[in-house]
């Protein structure tokens, strides 16, 4: 049974189908916020929706940011906090989000799917044994073109189709309600766009996940090492007993990076050190190298483990120079979430009252809750229901979209009980 009486005026899967339809990716490398002007077809489109729901108070910034506030249906609300729900407006850049025709499978009966437009994007059992799960519910995907855009439409429709719930159940008790909409998550510069003391929630959640259950409330602390190796160049002909050449140091160096301690053998809680771009040249060589631990103390130990072997470089490579530039990213939003327990356990309650069982898993990445979380704004994240992000395989459920609005619903509900 839903947590409302009352259905709203749309459902969350109609509102997703029409969202996902209008193209809204983001671009890197752009100057300005948003990065792409056709972010606001989507941003106005929810400003006129949130109006024509009966939210009166709904703003936008020059930077493609929506916010709105609920007021708050119990008496003497003031005790009670103002909770937050924040998902993004754009898509990702790595896959076409021009020309969405989402498909959806009715009454999904098992099997692998397969795409109508591109035969060779198939959704295999295989791949994805969540799909046995799934029997019985109406199955969302692409055409095989696009990817879908659930990521992060499934957080808009969803926010908005709990909006519509509680406006339409006036008698569903709940504190004040924050919602945003944001831009430019996906290349990472719109949340710094974003104006917390405007948004004016005492926490959020980003409602950004993906399988139904899946909270969120760890992300990695992050940091990028630059290490360059100086050499001495000359010419080839004449270069005996002056040349040094940095790109044996470097290459040296490379080869000593810890096997069990690369992203491509590593998992769930175990961090990394990956080196991914560099150049080599006589006179200087340098790489980049990602850190990347959930443990302060595990992050820490990767960073004195590679100037340590960078001092071993220099002792083994006479001649070569080295210097070791780090610098912070992001860190681990659990720092500060571990003084909010009730963010998590608010969340779990919401998720079994709607009938899911949640679980937590840390995010290897970071989110727009973690930067936020950062600027005193604390930011679980919770699930949408969505699978295979950025991707034509990119897919979502009935299921997904109705159970993350209730869970939605549920919350609002929860912090005006306690
Ligand atoms: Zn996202």
């Amino acid at each position: 049974m839903p947590p409302f009486r009352n259905p709203p005026r749309e459902g969350a899967v109609d509102r997703f189908v029409r969202y996902v339809r209008i193209d809204t990716q983001s671009q890197e490398d752009q100057s300005t916020t948003p990065s792409t002007a056709k972010q606001w077809n989507l941003a106005n489109l929810l400003v006129a929706e949130l109006r024509e729901l009966g939210v009166e108070d709904v703003r936008t910034s020059e930077h493609c940011m929506v916010y709105a506030t609920i007021p708050a249906t119990v008496p003497n609300a003031d005790g009670l906090p103002t909770i937050g729900f924040i998902a993004h407006v754009d898509t990702s850049p790595a896959v076409s989000g021009a020309d969405v025709h989402p498909v959806v499978h009715q009454n999904y009966r098992g099997g692998d799917i397969v795409l109508p437009k591109d035969p060779s994007q198939v959704i295999t059992v295989a791949q994805h044994p969540l799909l046995a799960g799934l029997i019985g519910d109406d199955i969302i995907t692409t055409d095989g073109t696009t990817l879908l855009g659930s990521d992060d439409k499934a957080g808009v429709a969803t926010i908005m189709t709990m909006v519509d719930v509680l406006v339409k159940n006036p008698k569903i008790a709940h504190g004040r309600i924050a919602i945003a909409f944001t831009a430019d998550e996906e290349i990472g510069t719109g949340i710094d766009k974003f104006d917390v003391q405007q948004f004016g929630a005492d926490f959020a959640y980003t409602v950004d996940g993906g399988e139904l259950g899946e909270i969120s409330d760890e992300t990695w602390s992050a940091r990028l090492a630059t290490v360059t190796f100086g050499g001495k160049s000359a010419h080839p002909g004449t270069a005996k007993g002056v040349m040094v050449n940095s790109i044996y140091a470097m290459a040296w160096y490379l080869t000593q990076m810890p096997h069990d301690m690369l992203p491509e053998t590593t998992e769930d809680r175990v961090g990394f050190v990956h080196p991914y771009a560099g150049v080599a040249d006589v006179q200087e060589s340098s790489v980049k190298i990602l850190l990347r631990d959930f443990e302060m103390a595990g992050l820490e130990s990767k960073e004195r483990l590679l100037r340590a072997l960078a001092a071993a470089a220099v002792e083994r490579f006479s001649g070569v120079s080295v210097r070791v530039d780090v610098k912070d990213n992001y860190k681990n939003m659990k720092e500060v979430l571990q003084h909010h327990p009730q963010l998590t356990q608010n969340a779990f309650e919401a998720a079994r009252r709607a009938g899911i069982e949640p679980f937590l898993k840390p995010i290897r990445g970071g989110t727009d809750g973690s930067k936020l979380t950062f600027r005193g704004l604390p930011c679980p994240n919770i699930y949408t229901g969505g699978h295979e992000f950025h991707s034509k395989l990119e897919f979502n459920s009935r299921r997904g979209l109705e159970k993350t609005t209730e869970t939605l619903v549920h919350l609002a509900q929860i912090f005006a009980e306690r």
